[in-house]
């Protein structure tokens, strides 16, 4: 298999005469067509909802794209509730799924009507101390153990932070009735990445099974399952993609064997998706500007880790393409860098590819999601611009590139004192 950007050599061309690189490209015609195929995917579901995980990729631009198509926001901090607020999500188009939140979180998370999603008992006193308790609400659950697939250990749960024991989840939903909550959910995230069509069936089936025994157990009825995020995508060329209708069909199957004959067939199905909704439909875009031979051959491009932090942080694949040579032989093996001076930043580790030259422009795949928003400012180094390709095929800038006055603009004293940043 192959991996084609969404933008051709000449679009590119065009565009970086405008835009100096390197930049995130975002490929609005693929986010629209992908949101479509997800609804028409859990069509079956009356009150289906996506709650597009900002953290992903927290662009005001993209959000509005994913609000046009239906979707609310998934938020887990002050910033991402206030730019979803912005936007204009409130209310039942805002989940809160945090953890160890800090009161003015909770605090403004109320003032939105945003559905809180508690990550442990504990939270209920805090959340009713500082916030007071809400109408609706929704815990998070962690089985423990190990998550498996077959014969695969897909993730880890039992070593994860998040959520909460079975019982601690039995004895909040009891609190939290008592309290005088009417509307209840519940959301668990049990593996990350996923490239198989049967992690989400799987997950639901454990949800709904445990939504049947808290209603015999307590009495309480869940009004909406979120089943968080977590669907992956092919980061190499050899995976085969999720097929999401196969995905919706699979949940809808284990709905109709135990929620159904249950008396439950109103129950909600959420989603929180990042990586699914955006990954593929964003790239780095980055220049050749050096090339090094010692005792391996290297390119140096106009980026760094700060712009795109999964190889470095993960390990993580992300496929390349040199543009213009994409028919030429892949002869030639580099480490392609960045500027760093920390030898893991490197976006791609013995990689086969065309011969380079200085000036040529690479396509970094699949940055759309967890990419321009895991960016940080280490060497001093600043973040890019994020520009969306229109379905026109026009160029928008959603996001200047940092300049050194963003870079000192939080220095106090010393900074302002010399002058440093005027004059
Ligand atoms: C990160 C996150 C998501 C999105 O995860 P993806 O792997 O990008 O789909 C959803 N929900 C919560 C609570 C998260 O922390």
């Amino acid at each position: 298999m192959k991996k084609t950007p969404f933008v051709t050599k000449e679009q590119l061309d065009r565009i970086v005469e405008q835009y100096p690189t390197p930049f995130h490209l975002y490929d609005e015609a693929g986010i629209r067509e992908n949101a479509r195929k997800l609804k028409a995917a859990f069509a079956w579901n009356e009150g289906f909802k996506e709650y597009f995980a900002v953290k992903a990729t927290p662009n005001p631009t993209i959000l509005r794209i994913l609000q046009e198509e239906g979707c609310g926001t998934d938020c887990s901090s002050l910033t991402e509730l206030m730019m979803a607020e912005r936007v204009g999500f409130r209310g039942d188009d805002i989940m809160f799924s945090s953890n160890d939140t800090p009161a003015v979180e909770f605090q403004k998370a109320r003032e939105l009507d945003a559905t809180i999603n508690l990550d442990d008992i504990t939270h209920i006193d805090f959340l009713q101390k500082c916030a007071g308790i809400p109408k609706k609400i929704s815990c998070r659950f962690n089985p423990g153990g190990v998550f498996e697939l077959g014969t695969d250990i897909m993730d880890n749960p039992g070593d994860a932070k998040y959520g909460m024991t079975k019982e601690q989840l039995l004895e909040a939903y009891s609190r939290l009735r008592d309290l005088g909550v009417e509307t209840f959910g519940i959301h668990a995230f049990l593996a990350s990445n996923t490239v198989t069509n049967e992690y989400y069936p799987r997950l639901a089936k454990i949800l709904f099974e445990l939504v049947v025994e808290i209603r015999e157990t307590t009495g309480v009825k869940i009004d909406f399952i979120n089943l968080s995020g977590g669907v992956g995508i092919p980061y190499t060329p050899d995976k085969e993609p999720n097929d999401i209708m196969k995905i919706g069909e699979g949940v809808r199957k284990v709905y109709d064997e135990v929620l159904r004959p249950a008396g439950m067939g109103d129950v909600k199905i959420f989603t929180e998706l990042g990586r699914f909704m955006l990954a593929p439909y964003g790239c780095l875009v980055v220049r050749a500007i050096h090339e090094k031979h010692i005792y391996k051959e290297y390119i140096g491009v106009d980026a760094c880790a700060v712009n795109l932090m999964r190889p470095a942080m993960y390990g993580a694949y992300h496929h390349i393409t040199v543009m213009g040579k994409e028919d030429r032989p892949c002869d030639h093996v580099y480490d392609v860098v960045g500027s760093l001076c920390e030898n893991n930043d490197k976006f791609a580790i013995d990689r086969k590819l065309p011969e380079i030259e200085i000036g040529d422009l690479l396509v970094i795949h699949d940055t759309g999601a967890h990419g321009f928003s895991m960016g940080y400012n280490y060497n001093g180094k600043l973040k890019s611009a994020e520009l969306l390709l229109c379905e026109d095929g026009s160029v928008k800038l959603i996001r200047r590139a940092e300049t050194p006055e963003d870079y000192f603009a939080t220095l106090e004293g010393f900074w302002n004192e010399t002058g440093g940043d005027h004059e």
